[in-house]
């Protein structure tokens, strides 16, 4: 005779799931579910959340943890229905570094492609710019729609750039200013499941990460940004989101300007048909990516096609006509875009030269983006204001052959005081080699489903 027990349905308590994992097991879909629940409608204490984001901190999450995680904390607010777009959507997010500004010509391309991209992006986060500050330089530009806006201005123009609605992944909220607080930001899974679950609250169909590495990243360590790489890939696919990560170096600045209005300039410049030496390492990147995009999309045969057709789509001029489109629809003033970039100028500027000759090389590329943020481009508290005009513009990429006196970069500022704090961090941020140091490519790394190792 065989015994069958009862079913029993145990009560779940917050302070199981802490031993658990501190100790190294795994939670259930259920409890996870339980944990996400509590934290968006605030009935678990934040200590106790705190106290678990430490424990999967240190522990990590296994793969079934880490898909329930994310699951959930997708679903704990409204989601957006791209269905009734009648196109394939597919979204590229960048994992942060210094003038990354790829968004503003990927998201135009990809669009002119005949792919909707609805892309919902941050503000500045620590020593990297904000896409929607930077966007909210365009006089009348609006970053905060409503879901039924979002979609409006996605089917004018194909692509739409905007910030999170309030309830949009409201769990993420809760636990990313939790972790913000307790130290426990730098987890792959933790960052991973706070990504992921943003991206595909937005309903698509497949997504292009854009994961940095080297000094100017997050994770700087290539091991660590492989990881999260991987476990956004896997994370995707599970959820029936085709995902590509591509590992890039953010080693230096990328292209030639790094802050608000000037990023928002230079792409401009490359809309309007116009080059630069310095935008050689925006183009090839934004080109590698936008490609993926289109690939995924279906509208090419692979991402080596789909970067050509990203290429001819960029110099016929479609792309910039969805932006123009995507910022008219939005509430910006387009007319800004037919002059020189004048609309905003700074009051000071100064040029830093260098002290000797030699090969440049940019030592600590987190450093120039945290003078950037000085020069203004930044907030100084939560909520503040950023200038529209401040950053940097920089003369030489790493390896650059400088004779003694050549310009190195132009500092753009409201104030004389915020040019000095700049440069003072700028100086050991740079150094001038007799011989050249070797960087690794741009390109590190494609991690695809079929490639993980
Ligand atoms: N950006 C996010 O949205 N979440 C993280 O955890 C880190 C960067």
């Amino acid at each position: 005779m065989t015994k069958v027990s009862a079913p029993i349905h145990m009560p779940i308590h917050m302070i199981d799931l802490i031993h658990r994992k501190r100790d190294g097991g795994e939670l259930t879909p259920d409890e996870i579910r339980y944990l996400v629940n509590g934290a968006a409608n605030r009935s678990i204490d934040d200590a106790q959340l705190a106290a678990w984001l430490m424990a999967a901190w240190l522990r990590g999450l296994s793969r079934n943890e880490l898909n329930a995680l994310t699951t959930a904390m997708r679903f704990s607010g409204e989601t957006f229905d791209s269905s009734h777009l009648g196109k394939t959507t597919v979204d590229k997010h960048s994992s942060g570094g210094v003038g990354d500004k790829t968004s503003f010509l990927v998201a135009p391309i990809a669009a002119a492609a005949g792919i909707a991209v609805p892309m919902i992006s941050g503000r500045a986060l620590g020593h990297t710019g904000g896409t929607l500050d930077k966007l909210e330089t365009i006089p009348g530009y609006r970053t905060q729609l409503s879901l039924a806006e979002f979609e409006q201005v996605l089917k004018i123009a194909g692509c739409s750039i905007v910030g999170q609605t309030q309830n949009l992944v409201p769990a993420d909220r809760v636990l990313y200013s939790l972790r913000d607080l307790t130290g426990t930001v730098e987890s792959p899974y933790l960052i991973c499941a706070s990504i992921m679950s943003k991206k595909l609250a937005a309903g698509l169909n497949a997504l292009v990460l854009d994961v940095k590495t080297g000094s100017g990243a997050f994770l700087r360590d290539q091991k660590t940004a492989e990881l999260l790489a991987q476990l956004m890939v896997q994370t995707g696919e599970a959820a029936g989101t085709r995902t590509a990560a591509i590992l890039t170096s953010m080693d230096e600045p990328l292209g030639r300007f790094s802050g608000n209005w000037i990023e928002i300039w230079e792409c401009v410049d490359l809309l309007q048909g116009r080059n630069h030496p310095m935008y050689a390492d925006l183009l090839e990147l934004s080109l590698i990516l936008a490609g993926w995009m289109v690939y995924l999309g279906g509208k090419a045969e692979s991402a080596e096609a789909g970067r050509k057709l990203s290429e001819s789509l960029l110099a016929s001029g479609a792309a910039y006509d969805c932006f123009l489109k995507m910022v008219e629809a939005q509430g910006g003033d387009i007319r800004v875009f037919e002059g020189p970039a004048t609309h905003h100028h700074p009051n000071v500027s100064r040029t830093l030269t260098a002290w000797q000759a030699g090969f440049l090389d940019c030592v600590n590329c987190t450093e120039v983006g945290w003078a950037v943020q000085r020069l203004g481009a930044g907030r100084t508290h939560v909520g503040g204001p950023v200038s529209a005009h401040a950053g940097i513009e920089m003369h030489g990429k790493n390896g650059a052959v400088l004779a003694s006196g050549d310009p190195i970069c132009t500092l753009f500022a409201d104030s004389v005081s915020q040019l000095d704090q700049a440069e003072k961090i700028l100086l050991r941020s740079f150094t001038i080699t007799d011989t050249s140091t070797k960087h690794g490519p741009l390109i590190r790394k494609i991690i695809t489903a079929n490639n993980q190792s």
